[in-house]
């Protein structure tokens, strides 16, 4: 366990420079009542800093600069200029990258190395991508048949594809600065204006980018940051009648939420909700490679992934091999603080993580399931060992519901069919693998589930170009790839005699 942690300098001098500010019309500024809040290490419980508390009076100067920034400069910036200034965020972030990884271990809990070579470079490949896309929102020219169409007139019509507008971005905790990135990137690709809310727990390396993005030079007010609670200023930016939409990545409960709020003057919302995805198991699969491939899709992280393999089913003549295995897989993790270099695993999040994934175990036990891992230990009693669950029925918690920690539930099945039910039979859609050497059954079986990505012999490979999205009640829309980009536009149909 690293106690005694010397921080990079750039990071010291960040966190020493007062990051208790809000990012609002290009300045920093205190929030309007002057609160704040601490963000913890989950690790060891210390408190990193203070963060402004913003309220509805700072989100309404935010998304008050947002739209002045979108009627302004930003507004008039040519396609070619914008997709320069998104590649030149993603080169700051890249000359930054150790930095803001250590940043984000040190905030969120995660180990160095998935911060350092998972998570900040998918952060850099989202402003990448996304630069090439400002040179190519195309409208479309359509031929007419109007029977209005005066005699010896002709029709002239064409689409115009235009920002949406200001965009708010809520964001949750648990992949922090690529969470925001998803939805920066494309935002202003198409030319958005943005007011980001990081969670609450994890809102340094959303700060930090604020002072790579005036170092861009990106003009005032197009990214505004505003820090705080989500019932504060999450609520207070859903509900602000100058956002023009909502890009909402969370937990399913505030999604629901969310859309009640924009039904008053029916505000563009899209949602990335949670998930309870299904790993499917069949005997023809190659075992020491999908005991791992699960086995990282659920421990990564500490399970803390939206898309995560919460539920493995595995065919009855492997299923003994796959529990063993997987067992001895989460066993072998060592835990350890982030950035203690012999450490595969960090804390959870926070305590109310940590108390909540032991609860759902606890309930497990007493209904009955064999639990094997799920112990807790740390400083701050916030690490939660790879947990492997058998014997859940379908009813229980355990099986329906996301406990987003590093727990496994393990099923053995008999018939394809039957599992193709049991892995649809949940309110959520978000994401499946299937494991097996046969084309013809990977391909059938990927049809047949309900997930807005299925992945064959891998689990959770994403990336900038694969849109990614909730069926069900997974969510409502799609990021990533040209999906993730319409998200942020609207489109105008202009119509002329001439
Ligand atoms: P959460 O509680 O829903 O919070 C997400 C964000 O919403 C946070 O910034 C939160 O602020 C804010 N918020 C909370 N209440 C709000 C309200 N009434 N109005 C506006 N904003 C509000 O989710 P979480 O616990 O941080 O994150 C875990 C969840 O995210 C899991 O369900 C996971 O599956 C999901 N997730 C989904 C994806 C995906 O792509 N589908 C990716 C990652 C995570 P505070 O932090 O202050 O509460
Ligand atoms: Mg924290």
């Amino acid at each position: 366990m690293v106690t005694d942690i010397t921080y990079r300098p750039r990071v010291a001098s960040f966190l020493a420079d007062d990051p208790g500010r809000l990012f609002v019309g290009g300045a920093w500024t205190d929030a309007a009542a002057g609160e704040r809040f601490a963000t913890f290490d989950p690790a060891t419980g210390h408190p990193l800093a203070e963060v402004a508390r913003g309220r509805a009076a700072d989100v309404g100067r935010a998304a008050a600069s947002a739209r002045a920034a979108l009627e302004g400069e930003w507004g008039r910036m040519r396609p070619a200029d914008r997709a320069a200034m998104l590649w030149r965020i993603g080169d700051l972030l890249e000359a930054h990258l150790d930095d803001l990884a250590e940043l984000e271990t040190l905030d969120q809990g995660k180990n160095l190395r998935t911060s350092r070579f998972g998570e900040i470079p998918a952060a850099i490949n989202q402003f990448r991508y996304y630069a090439g896309w400002p040179t190519k929102i195309l409208g479309d020219t359509i031929p007419t048949s109007l029977s209005r169409t005066p005699p010896g007139k002709e029709v002239f019509a064409y689409t115009r594809r235009e920002p949406v507008g200001v965009v708010g971005a809520i964001v949750p905790w648990n992949s922090p600065l690529l969470m925001a990135a998803m939805k920066l990137a494309p935002a202003l690709a198409a030319g958005c204006t943005v007011v980001l809310k990081p969670a609450e727990a994890t809102p340094l390396t959303a700060l930090y980018l604020g002072r790579l993005l005036q170092e861009a030079g990106l003009p005032a007010g197009v990214v505004n940051i505003v820090t705080g609670y989500g019932a504060e200023a999450g609520q207070a930016l859903a509900d602000h009648p100058a956002v023009d939409k909502i890009a909402f990545t969370g937990s399913t409960a505030v999604g629901k939420h969310l859309v009640a709020s924009a039904a008053g003057d029916l505000t563009r919302l899209t949602l990335e909700l949670g998930g309870k995805s299904p790993a499917l198991v069949l005997p023809d699969a190659d075992l020491p490679a999908t005991i791992e491939g699960i086995s990282r899709g659920i421990f990564d992280n500490g399970g803390q992934v939206c898309v995560a393999s919460a539920r493995v089913y595995a065919h009855r003549s492997v299923y003994p091999e796959v529990v063993d295995g997987m067992a001895a897989f989460g066993d072998a993790l060592r835990l350890g603080h982030g950035l203690d270099p012999d450490a595969d695993l960090g804390p959870l999040v926070s305590l109310t993580q940590a108390d909540r994934v032991v609860a759902y175990l606890e309930e497990g036990r007493a209904q009955g399931a064999q639990v094997h891992g799920g112990r807790r230990s740390g400083p701050a009693g916030t690490f939660v060992s790879p947990t492997v669950v058998t014997g859940v029925t379908p009813g229980m918690r355990l099986m329906r519901e996301e406990i987003f920690g590093p727990v496994a539930v393990v099923t053995p099945y008999d018939e394809l069919e039957e599992v193709i039910g049991w892995a649809n039979d949940s309110p959520y859609g978000l994401a499946a693998s299937v494991w097996t050497r046969g084309l013809s059954d990977a391909h059938r079986v990927a049809a047949r589930l309900q997930a807005g990505t299925v992945w064959v012999n891998c689990h959770s490979f994403l990336g900038p170009e694969l849109p990614k999205g909730g069926h069900k009640e997974s969510g409502w829309g799609y990021e990533n790839g040209p999906q993730g980009l319409e998200n942020y536009l609207e489109t105008k149909t202009v119509v002329m005699v001439i």
